[in-house]
């Protein structure tokens, strides 16, 4: 971490803004923090809008949670930041955590259900599988209990149950964008869901994506059993009430792995005298229209 004090404080309240204009939290809700330092963390202060922050109003606390450095407003580390730190702990490459109550990928956390895979590139790509924790006390040590052995090598975000979400990254901007992508994948599932059915990607596509991943330097476990269609196994729960193009080429929907069944334009009803008669109708009206 190159950059000085000052300005990183100043990037936490840009990003405290930007959550909070995202709707990502109400209130006074959420918490974020950069590592600067083998035993040096800054941190946002509980009880205020992450819209409304200072760099004044970051908190100093050390890897322990102590808060180390008087703060000018007179402002207390956030409550939760036993979290953030045991991800630290954890993962020595994480410099920055955002914990968020993003309202879309909530959803998912307070249903309790996983985030299907197998669908949207960028999700695959930038978040890759998301582990749900158990619902455990918000502050309480219990909490990080909860994410902590969750969190694999290529895990970039936790959802929270019955509670929110966790991101973390290699800087604050990186993670912001991660909590972004998760909402924005959730908001498109939750769009998608009265529509009815969802496709997935195969097999081969999906082990493409992770190929391109891994290329990208970005880790995910999951490219060693891709192509044997492991990408989509905790899919069931969301899919349950969808009628879903499934991974494999043996669906059994009658398109021999060639994709979506959807109405194709050859089969509209030609012959059938009540449509030609309606195409008649609607061609004469438009002719009239235009004068013709
Ligand atoms: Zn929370």
């Amino acid at each position: 971490m190159n950059q000085p004090v000052w300005q990183l404080k100043k990037q936490m309240c840009d990003i405290g803004q930007r959550i909070w204009q995202r709707g990502f939290c109400a209130g006074n809700e959420g918490n974020h923090s950069i590592r600067i330092g083998e035993n040096r963390v800054l941190c946002t202060p509980t009880g205020i809008s992450k819209g409304f922050l200072t760099p004044d109003d970051i908190c100093v606390v050390d890897m322990d949670g102590n808060q180390v450095e008087r703060n000018p407003n007179g402002r207390r580390r956030t409550s939760e930041i036993l979290v953030h730190l045991a991800i630290y702990k954890k993962r020595p490459d994480i410099k920055a955590v955002i914990h968020s109550h993003p309202p879309h990928a909530t959803a998912f956390a307070i249903c309790n259900m996983p985030l299907p895979e197998g669908i949207h590139p960028e999700a695959e790509v930038f978040l890759g599988r998301v582990p749900i924790a158990k619902f455990a006390m918000p502050s309480k040590p219990d909490l990080a209990d909860s994410i902590i052995p969750l969190i694999k090598e290529d895990t970039n975000t936790v959802l929270m149950g019955n509670h929110g979400s966790v991101s973390f990254g290699k800087d604050l901007i990186d993670t912001y964008y991660k909590l972004e992508i998760l909402d924005a994948y959730c908001r498109i599932l939750l769009l998608a869901h009265p529509l009815k059915r969802v496709n997935t990607l195969t097999a081969e596509e999906m082990t493409g994506l992770l190929q391109v991943k891994q290329q990208f330097g970005i880790p995910d476990s999951r490219l060693a059993c891709a192509p044997t269609g492991c990408v989509g196994e905790q899919n069931q729960e969301f899919f349950a009430t969808f009628d879903v193009q499934p991974m494999s080429a043996s669906c059994g929907c009658g398109c021999n792995g060639q994709g979506s069944t959807t109405t194709q334009l050859s089969d509209t009803p030609d012959g059938d005298p009540t449509f030609e008669a309606m195409v008649q109708t609607i061609t004469d009206q438009i002719m009239a229209t235009v004068g013709a």
